[in-house]
């Protein structure tokens, strides 16, 4: 695997430069309004350095703009922001330069072959000619996309156009990579490939801060986030720390034909058990969050019951009354 310390040819050994420790990033009560919303409403966290960060939330939840706000792309009402130490309100062209930034809209050129991306950002950006050149073999060596680099991007995938944008933001060797819902709108397996190069990104050592309403993508790739929604952060901790705060240790998922739909129901509301429906899913947690005694079902026909352990959704759930994915 790139970035093991047993890989002979080590191509990343000097990829990252990484010279902040301590907290790359922190916001202490950033607030941002847009006419009565309060889109981003006092939130307060801090990334520390190597760590990925994630800011996890639904549709509307204030994650793009606090996104735009670190970029300098939105203005801070109030509150404080820095990164790398940097005060993002007074001085955002300095963060800039420290940081990497992925935006759900890549903002390729779409004339141009990979290569040529790769080296005109970093030129543009401040990099010498010999220098752009150099660091484009870097990345694209890092990135494993030497031999698309003559491909025009034109041509490319919707995955292989995110990992090239993820590329693309390493051009400068920033501190820290803000990407915006890395993974929105790609297949299954073009996110995993994405995640994987933002797992070994990490390994590398950059500090990254990621916003997703994916669950998955949050437990996969962060050592710690925030629960956020109608401007707020509602919590914060690891992936662990948050489920083992507020889900439920397992529940029981009923996947029930409809014409069995209305027994089960009947069924659950006379035990006053609680549960919710998402389409043909039932799902339903114990009193105390243990595994709900269902075996009555067994042999109705029309239902198969299966047990999960509580995830972020879960979480999500406790902490809003609602689910993630429908905002
Ligand atoms: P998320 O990224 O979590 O989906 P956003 O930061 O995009 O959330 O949006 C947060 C809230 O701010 C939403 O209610 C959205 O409609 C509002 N909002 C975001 N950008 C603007 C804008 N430029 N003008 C007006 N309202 C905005």
């Amino acid at each position: 695997m790139r970035g093991s310390v047993s890989d002979e040819s080590q191509p990343n050994k000097h990829f990252v430069t990484n010279t902040v420790t301590g907290r790359v990033i922190q916001a202490k009560n950033l607030y941002r309004k847009y006419g009565n919303i309060a889109a981003v409403d006092g939130i307060t966290f801090h990334v520390e350095s190597g760590e990925t960060y994630g800011l996890l939330g639904p549709n509307g939840a204030g994650k793009t703009t606090t996104m735009r706000m670190l970029s300098g792309l939105t203005p801070v009402d109030s509150g404080t922001l820095t990164v790398a130490g940097i005060d993002v309100v007074r001085d955002s062209r300095r963060v800039r330069e420290t940081m990497g930034v992925v935006t759900q809209h890549d903002g390729l050129d779409t004339g141009l072959t990979v290569f040529q991306n790769l080296f005109l950002y970093g030129f543009l950006s401040g990099l010498s000619k010999a220098g752009a050149q150099k660091r484009t073999h870097e990345v694209l060596e890092f990135f494993n996309l030497r031999d698309r680099s003559r491909a025009n991007v034109y041509d490319l995938s919707g995955g292989m156009k995110r990992r090239l944008a993820i590329a693309r933001s390493m051009m400068c060797s920033p501190t820290v990579i803000v990407l915006d819902e890395p993974s929105t709108g790609l297949d299954p397996q073009s996110r995993n490939r994405v995640w994987e190069e933002l797992a070994i990104l990490k390994e590398s050592g950059v500090t990254v801060l990621l916003s997703t309403h994916y669950m998955e993508e949050a437990a996969t790739l962060c050592d710690r986030l925030s629960i956020m929604d109608q401007g707020k952060i509602l919590d914060e901790g690891t992936p662990d720390q948050m489920i083992r705060r507020h889900a439920p240790k397992e529940v029981a998922q009923l996947r029930v034909a409809p014409a069995s739909l209305r027994f089960v129901r009947d069924y659950l509301d006379k035990r006053k058990i609680t549960f919710r429906e998402v389409g043909a899913l039932v799902s339903v947690t114990g009193a105390e969050g243990d595994r709900p005694d269902l075996s009555d079902l067994d042999h109705v026909d029309g239902v198969r019951t299966s047990y999960r352990l509580g995830n972020l959704e879960d979480v999500f759930l406790t902490l809003t009354g609602r689910e993630l994915r429908d905002g």
